[in-house]
């Protein structure tokens, strides 16, 4: 029976710890990576390795999730990791929440895109929704799965380890990273690691390689990578093993990802793409910029840009279809541009210039177009979907909603129909409401009047409860 060798490392550090004070505690446990993937190779070996397989899918989550711990196979389209990442062995639900605010999540992604820049991968940061993917969940403590706080940097759900677990989980705790020195480089080199175990990696001693336990700022070595060196096995040049649990005595992992993964293509052209919608000419302020982009290594992403500014990127496509909403534009001409990244690190572009008109063209009836949208008329009933014109909803004592808008009691500028009501703002504005029977503001007087009288101070100001709608300057 092989015991797994990070377990008996974690076990022998608790033990230690429990002697220090405090503070020294914390410095022992977190200047080392402390990894909890059990590095126990899959009977019979790990399986058949498809080569030149397509181009595997790496999606960086930060944003937590639910993930059920169970006897099974882990998925990471179904949220589910296998028990070896359960701290007792048993199944467990884990709640993980989102990347600590602390870290710099731009430097992160970018260091593990780095970290895996050299293979055939697609590193991706909206989850795919279909095809195989490994999954790397970046948040939470480990207590989740657990662990003690500050035991863990991350642990791996790798069933095929040795192999690629080809729907892999790797969970990177963020919040064991917090104040640890270097905490972005740090975490970035975690994120690494415990992927690196999902693509068939073990511990090796090299300071310097991701899948040493050496923290960055212990090692002084920046960046940490894959590195193209026969290693011992272990974890630090102090905690080194005879055999390595993937067979051999040394592992080379550059070269392990060279087998597994196949090498990031090198062709430098640019990917093909083609903006289909919207086309140049006038549109509304709302919209969906669609984009067909392809090419012979594959497309990692599709960013599109309003006049220069990103707006979103699309890496799910739809066939070859790419897509993002563009919202509430400004009125008047606008360049879209879509620019595809292919897998080699080639980026092709298309524009296209279009004209946003605040004209509606004519809105149904009960609407009137407000910088090109079409919303709900002063004095119509409030809609759950769409805003009012005037930006205020109010609610009389009935209970029934109408849509209304602010108003000067001085000048009294509400449409036809409509007189300003005092509602007590004290700054000399109210709201326009109706003036049917000849006069507004009667406060109280029930009888008589039109189908949303008898609003009172108290029922307005307790009815202004749908919407303020955004107001433009
Ligand atoms: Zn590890």
């Amino acid at each position: 029976m092989r015991i797994a060798p990070s377990r008996l490392v974690l076990a022998t550090l608790a033990l230690g710890a429990l002697a220090l004070p405090a503070a020294a505690q914390q410095s022992t446990f977190r200047s080392t990576h402390q990894c909890g993937t059990p590095q126990i190779p899959r009977a019979g070996g790990p399986g058949p390795v498809a080569a030149a397989a397509a181009t595997r899918t790496i999606y960086l989550n930060k944003n937590g999730g639910t993930y059920a711990i169970a006897n099974s196979a882990t998925n990471s389209s179904t949220n589910t990791a296998s028990t070896s990442v359960s701290a007792n062995g048993q199944p467990r639900t884990a709640v993980i929440a989102p990347i600590n605010a602390q870290f710099n999540w731009t430097f992160i992604a970018q260091c593990v895109r780095d970290a895996y820049a050299r293979y055939d991968v697609r590193i991706v940061e909206t989850e795919p929704t279909s095809g195989n993917y490994v999954e790397a969940v970046v948040g939470g403590t480990g207590t989740e799965l657990g662990f003690g706080a500050n035991q863990l940097f991350g642990i791996a759900s790798a069933d095929n380890f040795c192999g690629v677990t080809e729907r892999g989980i790797a969970f990177s705790f963020s919040g064991t990273h917090l104040g640890v020195p270097q905490q972005d480089r740090e975490l970035c080199a975690t994120i690494a690691h415990e992927v690196g175990h999902i693509l068939a990696l073990e511990h090796v001693a090299t300071p310097a390689d991701e899948m040493s336990y050496v923290g960055v700022s212990e090692s002084g070595a920046w960046p940490k990578s894959f590195i193209d060196m026969s290693s011992q096995c272990g974890t630090t040049p102090q905690q080194t093993m005879t055999n390595c649990s993937c067979g051999g005595t040394r592992s080379n992992t550059h070269q392990r990802l060279v087998q597994f993964l196949g090498l990031r293509a090198t062709e430098t052209v640019p990917p093909t793409v083609t903006i289909t919608s919207p086309t140049a000419g006038t549109i509304a302020r709302t919209f969906t910029i669609t984009a067909d982009a392809t090419d012979a290594s594959g497309i990692a992403e599709v960013t599109f840009k309003i006049d220069g500014v990103a707006i979103g990127t699309d890496s799910s496509p739809e066939g070859a279809t790419y897509s993002v909403e563009a919202v509430r534009l400004a009125e008047g001409s606008h360049t879209i541009t879509a620019e595809a990244l292919d897998l080699a690190n080639n980026r092709g572009t298309a524009s296209v210039t279009v004209d946003v008109s605040f004209d509606c063209g004519g809105c149904g009836d009960g609407q009137t177009c407000v910088e090109g949208e079409c919303l709900v008329s002063t004095g119509e009933a409030c809609s759950e979907t769409v805003p009012c014109a005037g930006g205020t909803c109010l609610q009389n004592q009935a209970g029934d909603q109408f849509c209304s808008q602010p108003c000067s009691l001085d000048t009294d500028d509400c449409p036809s129909g409509f007189a300003c009501a005092d509602i007590g703002n004290g700054d000399g504005t109210g709201v326009c409401n109706f003036s049917d029977d000849g006069g507004c503001c009667s406060t109280g007087d029930q009888d008589g009047q039109g189908p949303f009288v008898g609003i009172g101070l108290g029922a307005i100001g307790l009815g202004l409860v749908v919407s303020r709608r955004r107001r433009r300057k």
